[in-house]
């Protein structure tokens, strides 16, 4: 069985088909700068395998269908195609970022999906609508075949009130749902279940920290294989300090930038997201750009990384304090996968917690699952890498299981 997963942005489509059984990647791709001028498309055969083969294309595409079409086209070529005709696919898998209160579980779409997700554009005002679009044109390029609708917020509705509640006027979150949600969740819960795996221990006994580090980044803390707190809120910028996120502030900074910039609301909301964290305070957003210039003596890049590493170690002490026994801490995403050092500067001096790095594991390079924790550390600390596409198609394999689609 093939599933399609569809990761929709506003002017992106990040994109792989799966082959259930093994699982295999059979191809993946990225479509960028929908709308523009000038766009791109790159498109991977077999990725990571011996035979993958590459194609970069440029092209303009004034909308998504002019995107996915051609992904289809792609996916379907008579030489270079994994299938033979777009009813080759048994269901499409959509990461969406919020349904609110009112609809996390997987579900299969249909209009009263549809009609919550666009509800909730409130919530998610800079995914949902793109999410929705990828929907609406995969059901237009895949006519007839199940589409299932993914939520970033699903893994953290299991928190309790006292973690998702924000000490604010009660009828904000009655009126206007206001209150913590959570995302990355897809691979928060891949990074759990993996986890229990390792250790060799039933997921209902696991309690971790999982740490996804990437452009954005977040923190759960995972109490008996369920999360219990994650550092995201309403929407995905709050909590740790990001690429161009500034994570937690002072909520009356927002009226100071306001006066200050002369900015709306909506500017100052864009100034959080887009101009702030990392990229605010040194002027750089990837955390491989960061290195280079700390290595050229930068101050402001070494303030950035400091400001990233001093959040999450707060977050990893509050969520020691939440669990009480903690199994294991566990990195995934950009960073947490591949930059040693943010891992060993985050899990220095931390051995009264009982958390004890081995450099020289910490510092070798790999791609597969790994500890990377001293023997007898009794927490364990571990790489996993994330594969949120894998989780989203598993997930939707379950609903059409429970459809009886197949
Ligand atoms: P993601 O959003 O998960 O794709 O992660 C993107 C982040 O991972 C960016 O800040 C990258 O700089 C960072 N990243 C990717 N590879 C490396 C690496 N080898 N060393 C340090 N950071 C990396």
């Amino acid at each position: 069985m093939k599933i399609l997963v569809i990761n929709c942005g506003s002017s992106s489509v990040k994109y792989q088909l799966i082959q259930m059984d093994g699982p295999e990647v059979l191809a993946s791709g990225l479509v960028e700068r929908i709308g523009e001028p000038e766009g791109a498309i790159t498109h991977k055969k077999h990725p990571g395998q011996p035979d993958e083969w590459e194609i970069e294309l440029t092209l303009r595409m004034d909308t998504h269908t002019a995107g996915l079409t051609k992904v289809v086209e792609l996916l379907c070529d008579p030489k270079e195609g994994v299938i033979s005709k777009a009813s080759d696919i048994a269901a499409v898998g959509h990461r969406v970022l919020h349904g609110g209160e009112q609809l996390y579980k997987p579900s299969l779409v249909n209009e009263e999906v549809i009609k919550i997700i666009e509800d909730n554009i409130p919530l998610g005002p800079l995914h949902n609508p793109p999410n929705l679009q990828g929907i609406l044109v995969a059901q237009k390029l895949f006519e007839g075949i199940p589409q299932v609708a993914i939520f970033d917020t699903a893994f953290h509705q299991t928190m309790p009130p006292e973690a998702f509640m924000y000490a604010l006027p009660y009828d904000l979150y009655t009126d206007r749902k206001v209150r913590k949600y959570g995302f990355h969740g897809t691979s928060h819960k891949y990074v759990a279940a993996q986890t229990a795996k390792q250790l060799g221990k039933p997921l209902d006994e696991l309690n971790a920290i999982t740490v996804h580090l990437g452009n954005g980044s977040s923190m759960a803390a995972v109490k008996n294989g369920k999360c219990f707190d994650t550092t995201m809120g309403l929407t995905p910028l709050a909590g740790l300090v990001m690429g161009t996120r500034c994570g937690d502030v002072d909520p009356a900074i927002v009226s100071v930038a306001a006066e200050h910039y002369n900015l709306d609301f909506a500017q100052v909301d864009d100034l959080m997201n887009r101009q702030s964290g990392f990229k605010g305070v040194c002027g750089l957003n990837d955390m491989r750009d960061i290195h280079a210039a700390i290595a050229k003596g930068d101050k402001r890049a070494k303030l950035a990384l400091n400001m990233f590493v001093h959040r999450i170690k707060l977050y990893l002490g509050g969520y020691y304090a939440l669990l009480g026994r903690v199994d294991a801490v566990v990195f995934t995403a950009g960073i947490g996968e591949n930059d040693s050092i943010s891992r060993r500067l985050i899990c220095s001096e931390m051995e009264h917690f009982g958390l004890e790095i081995d450099q020289e594991r910490n510092d070798a390079r790999s791609r597969e699952a790994r500890f990377i924790s001293k023997d007898g550390s009794k927490t364990a600390i571990l790489v996993i890498p994330t594969n949120e596409e894998l989780e989203i198609a598993n997930q939707t394999v379950e609903v059409l299981h429970a459809e009886s689609l197949i």
